[in-house]
């Protein structure tokens, strides 16, 4: 036990673009939100549709497929529930459609934090280029958070289903480019691996023990974490005001 503390959100939803990207990202952070009591929502823009690499596999079927991989990931994590957008995959616009859509589930589910990924990645090394879902995921969910979703003089038509402005507090955008915060997940890198694994059409023979663990090992490095997964945070309403008033920040592991 260390003098570190560590910030405990009551609820949580992570909106990202493809069955297993919440599982690569950030689901040893959620599964500790969740061990915690935590309500963890799971937004997914498209079913990957097209991220099933066989021709015999139509697009229904491949739907199908990932969802239900990606329902069985989450429980493993612990989420409560899990939404499914079904926009095109490989042709995410971040449009105002889209945004309003995401403004819906936030003044719906009214989470405390929002994670997403970084939408200013379109390479990370010479041999990667991050996939156009991510950003325009990322960006949608950015500009659904703010201002959107918080202002009630956007949107709103949403009233009329009884969907009132809602302030998210904090933004975890999951990014190697300098992160600001790492979240110690030595206790939960186990579920995530398995969680991982539930995706099955796309591990394949490829098992993610090794490398889940070497990247978790990376990024804890010199933070005093075995595991560690590593975030952007935006605080959007301050942590003074927040402990004062309503949240809870309790020991680290
Ligand atoms: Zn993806």
């Amino acid at each position: 036990m260390n003098e570190r503390k560590t910030y405990m959100p009551d609820s949580a939803m992570a909106i990202y673009a493809h069955p297993d990207d919440i599982d690569f990202s950030c689901s040893g952070t959620l599964a500790r939100w969740a061990d915690q009591g935590a309500e963890i929502y799971y937004v997914l823009c498209t079913s990957g549709d097209v991220g099933i690499d066989d021709p015999k596999i139509s697009r229904e079927e491949a739907v199908k497929i990932r969802e239900e991989e990606q329902l069985e990931a989450s429980k493993v994590i612990g989420a409560k529930e899990v939404i499914f957008l079904r926009e095109p995959d490989g042709m995410l616009i971040p449009t105002l459609e889209l945004r309003k859509k995401l403004v819906r589930l936030i003044r719906k589910y009214r989470p405390e934090v929002i994670l997403t990924s970084d939408p200013t990645v379109v390479w990370s090394s010479n041999t990667y280029i991050n996939h156009p879902d991510h950003r325009a995921a990322a960006t949608a969910a950015l500009d659904a958070t703010f201002p959107a979703a918080g202002q009630p003089n956007l949107f709103e038509e949403l009233e009329e289903e009884g969907l009132k402005a809602h302030k998210p507090r904090k933004v975890y955008i999951s990014t190697w480019n300098e992160p600001t915060d790492y979240i110690n997940i030595e206790t939960t890198i186990d579920k995530k691996i398995e969680g991982l694994r539930k995706h099955k059409s796309q591990m394949k023979d490829w098992d993610p023990e090794e490398r889940i663990r070497a990247w978790a090992a990376e990024r804890g490095k010199g933070k005093e974490m075995a595991y560690a997964e590593a975030f952007k945070v935006i605080t959007l309403e301050s942590d003074e005001y927040w402990e004062e008033n309503k949240g809870k920040v309790v020991p680290d592991l």
